[in-house]
């Protein structure tokens, strides 16, 4: 755990609205934004099942969301997101090089942390309540959609 700056935390509370609106949605309740150079370039959530999609994570969402951008700009960019990053939001994350992930929470899953240390990203982990709260809320009413979000069956 670490304790974020100011920023962070308004930030990652951008990320906490999309969770909130996805939630309300129907959805998967994980939002992410990306910022650059303290700027907002783009928010977004998980919209698998609003958007019928395999890929719409609220990471890969956020990064579509911003559109194309130059390489320059995801290397001094920071993602920051509700939940640790699965496989394929790593591996975009770490694609792109974005150098830092600002992660809301970890306890409800993590599978990437380790992976994308080593390949020299930094990922903060604040351990937000709220964040927290979100996934428990998911995992115990809307079981069998997070595990289709994670490439599983109930
Ligand atoms: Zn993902």
């Amino acid at each position: 755990m670490s304790n974020p700056a100011p920023s962070d935390a308004h930030f990652l509370e951008l990320a906490i609205e999309q969770a909130r609106i996805g939630w309300e949605e129907g959805g998967v309740p994980i939002g992410a934004a990306l910022v650059h150079n303290g700027e907002v370039l783009a928010v977004g959530r998980n919209r698998r099942v609003q958007m019928n999609s395999a890929i719409r994570h609220g990471e890969t969402d956020c990064i579509e969301q911003a559109g194309r951008l130059p390489a320059s700009v995801y290397r001094n960019s920071v993602l920051y997101t509700t939940l640790s990053p699965c496989y394929m939001c790593a591996g975009t994350a770490r694609l792109y090089e974005i150098p830092r992930i600002v992660v809301g929470e970890n306890r409800s899953f993590e599978v990437s942390e380790g992976w994308l240390r080593s390949a020299g990203l930094q990922v903060d982990v604040v351990d937000d309540a709220e964040c927290v709260a979100l996934m428990e809320r998911m995992l115990a009413e809307r079981p069998s959609v997070w595990l289709e979000d994670i490439g599983e069956e109930a």
